[in-house]
Parts: structure tokens; C-alpha cells; sequence
């Protein structure tokens, strides 16, 4: 049985996630943005509880209503032991491990880059994945503290996945992103066209207030520049660019 997600944007560009396993009730975060958001959000929804949350990476946007979310509803955390610098962790995970809720299966995949011990959540039956800020749509998260091979390499193992896969990304920074795509030389003009018009919807979504995420890993691989790179030095010149880009 499928998963419910509940997307709501909170702080000035995180998105939050409640997600519920349909078959036994259970229910968890993805991230912990802020606490009060996430426990408003659990109210609204009429789930009744919250068992886990799923987190990502140490940053504080990720992380900072952890505690209160946890005080206020027994829940366990669950993430990596990079983020047990900021908050405590009922359990850390690596690369391989696996995380039930309910009778909902997710995959940890270790993807170093935006920070070194960066984890990403797969639920490979449902075909959703809960990216953090590894990848977003038409980006990828910027390289605090890994080397952009490892980034390089963390987008490789996420762009195995089926193409059809959802990609839940924990910031609304498409436009942006998309502003950017569109500067760049585009060889292909098939790949231009796609672009252009994804740019029109993304433009157009945001314009309304409504999200652009989640997007499918597929639309990733073939319009967003840092999935394009074909190497690691490619990789590289696509994130500088963007980090000195002003749209
Ligand atoms: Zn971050
Ligand atoms: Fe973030």
C-alpha cells in the first residue's frame, strides 16, 4: 500500500513532509524545519500521531524542531551521525541501512556533498524519494563541505533509480534554478524546447504561490544541468557557474 505525503512550505523556502503509511497508520517527518510547523500540520491532518523523523543532514533547517516535535509527540529520530552535532538521535544510519514505517520500506542511501553524511530515503515500491538537499528540481544542493566528485557521484547513484521515481526535495529554489538552466549553452534542441517550456509551467506555478516539487527523476536526467554532467569536471564547472550566477 502507498504512503500519504503531505508537502507544506515553512521557514522562507523549505518545504516540510508528513507522510503516513496507509496500511498500519504509522506516520512520520521528513526533516525537521520547524517544530511548531510540523506539529500544526500533524493536527490538520487528523493522523493522530507521529512516529518518526526521517532526517537528512545536520543543518539547522533541518533540524531544529526536531526536539520539540519529539517532546511533543514520543516520536523517535532517526538520521545521520553527523547531525548528532546539533540534535540526539534515537538511531544513526549509513549508507545501506533500512528504515520501516509501518509496513513502508525506505532505503538509506549515503549521497556526500551539500555536507559530508548527507542521507537520502528511498522508498523503492512507492517510487518516492525523499532527496533533502542533495538534488533539487533543475539543481542540486550547494557543496558545503564535500568535494564536487562526491557530489558528482551521490547524483550518479540517485539517477539509477526508475525514471518515473517522485523527488521530494526539501527547498523550493526551481525558478531560480530554472533561470539558470536557461543561461547555459544547450547543444541539443530537443533538450532547449523541453526546457523552455518546463520554465514557462515552473514560472507560471510559482506566479500562482503553488509548489514546483515534487518533480520525477526522468525530467531530472534529461533538463536539470548538474544531472547532465557527464563527469566530475563537468560537474564542477556546472556548480561554479551556478554559484556565481545572479539571475
Ligand atoms: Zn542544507
Ligand atoms: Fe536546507
Amino acid at each position: 500500500m502507498p504512503i500519504d505525503i503531505r508537502q507544506f512550505p515553512c521557514l522562507s523556502d523549505n518545504y516540510g513532509y508528513l507522510i503516513r503509511d496507509r496500511a498500519t497508520g504509522q506516520a512520520a517527518a521528513v526533516d525537521a524545519p520547524d517544530g511548531s510547523a510540523i506539529l500544526a500540520e500533524l493536527a490538520a491532518s487528523g493522523w493522530k500521531r507521529l512516529d518518526l523523523i526521517l532526517n537528512t543532514h545536520w543543518h539547522p533547517d533541518h533540524t531544529q524542531g526536531a526536539e520539540m516535535v519529539k517532546a511533543e509527540t514520543g516520536c523517535r529520530i532517526v538520521g545521520p551521525e553527523e547531525s548528532t552535532r546539533v540534535i540526539a538521535l534515537d538511531q544513526v544510519l549509513s549508507d545501506g541501512d533500512q528504515v520501516d514505517l509501518g509496513e513502508t520500506r525506505f532505503d538509506v542511501i549515503h549521497t556526500p556533498g551539500h555536507t559530508l553524511g548527507h542521507i537520502v530515503f528511498i522508498d523503492r515500491r512507492g517510487g518516492e524519494a525523499f532527496v533533502g538537499d542533495t538534488l533539487f528540481a533543475l539543481g542540486c544542493g550547494r557543496l558545503f563541505e564535500g568535494a564536487p566528485e562526491q557530489m558528482f557521484e551521490s547524483l550518479d547513484r540517485l539517477g539509477a533509480l526508475p525514471d518515473d521515481t517522485r523527488i521530494w526535495c526539501a527547498h523550493e529554489y526551481t525558478a531560480a534554478n530554472a533561470r539558470f538552466a536557461l543561461s547555459l549553452d544547450e547543444p541539443d534542441a530537443g533538450v532547449r524546447a523541453d526546457l523552455e517550456a518546463h520554465a514557462r509551467d515552473i514560472f507560471a506555478l510559482r506566479e500562482a504561490g503553488q509548489p514546483t516539487v515534487p518533480t520525477t527523476l526522468g525530467r531530472e536526467k534529461r533538463l536539470n544541468p548538474f544531472m547532465r554532467a557527464e563527469n566530475a569536471a563537468d560537474f564542477a564547472a556546472v556548480r561554479a557557474a551556478k554559484d556565481a550566477f545572479k539571475g
